[in-house]
This record gives structure tokens, sequence and C-alpha cells, in this order.
């Protein structure tokens, strides 16, 4: 099931409207700033506590996953319902949906996906990579590509998003994945760089991990 139009869809509209829309509604930028992940220090705490609940509640080698949603920053993550009784998570596509239009309402998009490795190393596994292009395509974020030569600078629309694993011990490996219009897939690793905020002052971590707990002992 697709949510997002594809990059292919979008691009060969005959749709003047929607072609003046994109030049408002995406941002502009260096294809450099793609390459550093912005997460809120809230988001990243969670990211910490449901990693160790899962640890904790579950078998060691069961992976749990969770989604990014955010702006420009990772704001906040959203757990999507899962079954955990295998080894290695398979996203569910549906679920995206659903959390999708959640998500619409608030004006954040879901940037990608994140799951936990327990205390095992963080690189992509066959079925991370499989997981990692599924939410590429039921996502819908683009942005505006400037590229400077010499004097001019061109400018194209690529579709991404982010994939990321973390461990226990506070590891991660966070890919980003691109394409041009009818250009290829391409993935690229990124570094994920910690934004402090403040909303999280009254939030209770604890209980978050015991709900993260119960929810994953199922
Ligand atoms: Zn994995």
């Amino acid at each position: 099931m697709k949510i997002g139009s594809s990059i292919e869809e979008l691009c060969n509209a005959h749709n003047n409207i929607l072609k003046t829309e994109l030049n408002f509604r995406y941002r502009e930028i260096d294809f450099e700033n793609l390459l550093t992940l912005k997460i809120s220090e809230f988001a990243y705490k969670k990211v910490k506590t449901v990693v160790k609940s899962a640890f904790e509640a579950l078998n060691h080698a069961v992976e749990s996953y969770w989604l990014f949603f955010g702006d420009n920053i990772i704001q906040d993550i959203i757990i999507p319902y899962q079954h955990v009784s295998h080894a290695f998570v398979e996203v569910d596509g549906i679920n995206i949906l659903n959390l999708k239009k959640i998500i619409k309402e608030s004006n954040l998009e879901i940037l990608g996906w994140g799951h936990s490795h327990a205390d095992f190393g963080v690189f992509f596994s066959t079925t991370d990579w499989r997981n990692q292009e599924r939410v590429f395509n039921e996502t819908s974020n683009y942005v505006i590509i400037r590229r400077k030569k010499e004097n001019t600078v061109s400018k194209v629309i690529i579709k991404y998003s982010y994939g990321s694993t973390f461990n226990i011990h506070e590891d991660n490996f966070v890919q980003l994945t691109w394409q041009e219009p009818r250009g290829s897939i391409q993935h690229s690793r990124v570094n994920l760089e910690i934004i402090p905020s403040k909303n999280y002052l009254n939030f209770n971590f604890n209980s978050y991990g015991q709900e993260i707990q119960k929810y994953f002992s199922k």
C-alpha cells in the first residue's frame, strides 16, 4: 500500500498548480544539510527509553521499531502496533498509513524509522534494508536541493527519508535514503545531532518506560 505519491507520479503530473505548489511547500537546502539528522533532546531521550525498555522486556534478539516524526528536526517518536514474535522486525505499511492521518493534522511528517538492536552492533541487516525501502516508499518527504556549479545554481526536487538503528550502548547507525526524479534510490550514512529542547521537563520517562515495557511484554 502506498501512502505518498511516488516521485515518478509527482514529476510526471501534468498539473501546473501542483508544480507551483512544490516551490512554495518545500524548503530549499544544500544536499549536505541532509547528511546531518537533527533530533530534539526530547525525542532522543524517548529513543533511549524505548531501547532500554525493549531490551529489558524482550528476549535480547528481538527488535522493536518506531517512526520518527517532525519537520526539519525529529520532534517525537511514535511506536506503531507491532508483532514482536519474530527476531527481526517487519515494518507494516498499513500502520504507517493509519499514523499518517494523525501526523498530518499536526503539520509534521514521518521522517523515517528507527529500531533497536538491543546490545548488538547497529549495522543494517538484510531485513533492515528491506524495511528502509518500504518506509521510503510509503512516506512522502520532499526537499529542493540547490547545486552550485561555477556560477550557476541548479535545483532538483528529491524524495528522502531516514532509517536508523540504536543499541543500549548508545551507538547509532543512521541512513539517508533519497531519490532524484527518474534516478535510482541511493543511500548515505549520516550523523545524528541532538538539539537541546526544554519540552521534556514535565515528561515522565520512567512511566513512559514502564508503559513501553508492558507493550513489549504482550
Ligand atoms: Zn535491525
